[in-house]
């Protein structure tokens, strides 16, 4: 069975996902194939083949240097007639989300996303991924058909692949697919101060237990003294608080850190679900029958404006 890697890059870096699609597809045995698209994609072909991503097809054009779903999924999909993979594995991030939904409308085949696990089962692939909100974890088995099986693979469960075999391959397209109606023109990062939440290995956020803006920078503060991301609850942005890029949950971002920090937040299921897959969940709030200590493996009852200035000035001691 043939896989084949959809490896996204930002400002010309491949995303850290990308590494980690390669453990994903490898999980799965048969032949690799992995597909890089960029203003020069032949360096970051290099890259991908050095850490085992098989043949790596290198498509380099002006039109592929910022994201643009209807620009990549057309490449992509030539790329995909030519080598006829089983299997198209890409980022469950906003940016795989938008492009894989358009690529299997494109190409008729079917899209499962947010994948936990992936296995070969008899003639069929199967998916696992959490459903309804992480409360049950559903297994999509899809037998092998003339169409390929997209599958979104939700980061920071698969470790990145560092080293291995691969080859580079230097690709072109046609020029229809660079007639899009739509044109990216710039990319404006939002300047929230701290980095990626659905990358970071650590997220400290904040609730409503925060009780205003001016109290953020204490959260911010922690989360800088941990080089970790800071997060938000809805209440917080809605109050106006903090930006909508920093909020976690159902309207906001899902996040997979190794450790999350709960500051003053209840945990409403609609946070959880944003959060709840995190590897270990530390919970501070002076309610100590608040439901975020149902999913949390280390809770600190008591009042957030004493524990953070002190697990802030531990950290920095300890951390420098
Ligand atoms: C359709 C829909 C979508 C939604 N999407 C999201 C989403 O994406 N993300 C999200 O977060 N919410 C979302 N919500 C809102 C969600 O239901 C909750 O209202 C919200 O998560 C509550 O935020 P909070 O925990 O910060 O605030 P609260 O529920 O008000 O909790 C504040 C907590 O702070 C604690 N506290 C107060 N003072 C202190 C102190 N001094 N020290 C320690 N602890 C203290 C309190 O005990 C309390 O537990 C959504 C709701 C709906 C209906």
């Amino acid at each position: 069975m043939k896989t084949l890697i959809v490896a996204l890059q930002k400002d010309g870096k491949l995303v850290s996902a990308t590494f980690e699609l390669i453990s994903a597809a490898k999980s799965l045995g048969g032949e690799l194939v992995t597909a890089v698209l960029a203003e020069q994609a032949e360096a970051l072909a290099a890259d991908l083949a050095g850490r085992g991503a098989g043949n790596v097809l290198a498509v380099s054009n002006p039109a592929l240097k910022y994201f643009n779903d209807d620009i990549y999924a057309r490449a992509l999909s030539e790329l995909i007639d030519k080598h006829a993979p089983k299997v198209v594995l890409g980022p469950a991030t906003f940016y795989g989300k938008a492009l894989f939904s358009r690529l299997a409308a494109l190409k008729g085949g079917a899209l499962t996303s947010d994948a936990t696990g992936l296995e070969v089962t008899g003639e069929a692939v199967t998916v696992t991924r959490p459903s309804y909100g992480g409360s049950v974890i559903a297994r999509v088995s899809k037998k092998a058909s003339d169409a390929p099986y997209f599958v979104t693979v939700r980061p920071k469960i698969f470790p990145e692949s560092t080293d291995g075999a691969g080859s580079v391959t230097a690709e072109t397209v046609s020029d229809a697919c660079f007639q899009s109606r739509q044109t990216v023109t710039e990319v404006k990062v939002e300047s929230t101060g701290s980095q990626n939440l659905a990358e970071a290995d650590v997220v400290v956020s904040a609730g409503r237990g925060i009780r205003g803006p001016e109290n953020a920078a204490l959260i911010q503060e922690l989360a800088n003294s941990l080089g970790a991301a800071f997060g938000t609850s809805r209440a917080v942005v809605d109050a106006g608080w903090a930006e909508y890029s920093t909020q976690v949950g159902q309207t906001g971002r899902t996040v997979n850190p190794k450790l999350y920090i709960a500051v003053g937040i209840s945990g409403a299921i609609q946070h959880l679900v944003g959060m709840m897959s995190s590897q270990h969940i530390v919970a501070i709030n002076k309610d100590k029958d608040a439901p975020i200590f149902n999913i949390a493996n280390y809770g600190i009852v008591g009042d957030l404006f004493e524990i953070v200035p002190a697990l802030t000035k531990k950290f920095k001691a300890e951390l420098g």
